[in-house]
């Protein structure tokens, strides 16, 4: 079965009354998915990520500043959470996640991660609840493997993957794609390898025309060994923060469509979450659950 990788820390984070971040979903969807029946011994759990790995990527006074708690007031509330030991523990572990899933994702062709996608995060500062960039560090990691020479990062989060395309910018072995809202977070967009940006309102079928095209045109074009995937559920028709209106069965179709196209291509994928913001818990599970669905993750009933 398709390895999954999780750990209890992704929800265990206290924020402020009515904090818009749903801190409870991850350990909803790994609830749901042990309803539906997924054993216990397909999740995998992650290391947190250690800071000389950090220090790779990231601006060491940043790393440091952010792992002690030294971070000014302005930079904290760029990254919208209140600082906490917890919050670098928790952090460093869901990173530590999407670092293991990208290794899985090479093992056995594919694997999730049940948090991850913090594609806002840049080397020297964290922003929009991202303070390291997990998809870039699981890009650079995959490159470590001789199989490995180019990783694309495909990028269908509603918010545009603005950190991500600003670390890649100059890595010629990583290759960006960033389907979003044009009118949404962040307002100053980078410049991904390729950027569609979509209008308020777009509905399924010219969502789903844009993913499909856009992934063919860049596995075409990129002709990469392994890609890594941000499902976002922040494009649904519900979701408080995204703007587009795709159904949960438009969810669905996307997901499927990636994972069969990389699957003919031959292509290992390491899938994350992404972001996903309706206050009902359990109705944004049941959005998320959907990438489990479209990986075979889930036994059928
Ligand atoms: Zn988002």
């Amino acid at each position: 079965m398709t390895p999954l990788v999780f750990h209890p820390i992704y929800s265990q984070l206290d924020l402020p009354y009515k904090h818009r971040f749903p801190i409870e979903k991850y350990q909803g969807i790994y609830d749901a998915l042990l309803a539906k029946g997924v054993p216990k011994t397909v999740f995998h759990t992650p290391d947190p990520v250690t800071v000389a790995m950090l220090n790779r990527v990231y601006n060491p006074e940043y790393v440091s500043q952010l792992v002690t708690g030294q971070l000014d007031a302005k930079a904290m509330r760029r990254i919208g959470f209140p600082w906490s030991e917890q919050l670098v523990k928790r952090t460093m572990t869901a990173v530590g996640g999407t670092l293991l899933t990208a290794e899985l994702a090479l093992e056995s062709g594919k694997a999730l991660n049940l948090t991850g996608g913090y594609h806002h995060a840049f080397a020297n500062y964290g922003s929009g609840f991202c303070m390291f960039n997990d998809l870039y560090l699981a890009a650079l990691s995959m490159l470590q493997h001789s199989s490995i020479d180019k990783v694309l990062i495909f990028d269908c989060d509603v918010h545009q993957g603005d950190g991500t395309a600003k670390l890649a910018e100059n890595n010629g072995q990583i290759a960006t794609v960033s389907i979003h809202g044009e009118k949404n977070f962040p307002h100053r967009k980078q410049i991904s390898d390729f950027d569609f940006p979509l209008p308020k309102g777009a509905e399924d079928d010219e969502y789903l025309d844009t993913v499909d095209c856009a992934l063919n045109l860049a596995v075409n074009h990129v002709q990469p060994d392994a890609v890594i995937y941000d499902a976002g559920v922040d494009i649904h028709i519900n979701d408080d923060l995204g703007h587009l209106n795709i159904s949960t069965k438009g969810v669905l179709a996307r997901d499927t469509l990636v994972f069969e196209l990389c699957q003919q291509k031959g292509l290992p994928v390491a899938a994350v979450i992404g972001g996903g913001y309706q206050r009902n818990i359990d109705a944004l599970v049941e959005v998320h659950i959907q990438l489990f669905h479209a990986a075979g993750a889930v036994p059928a009933t």
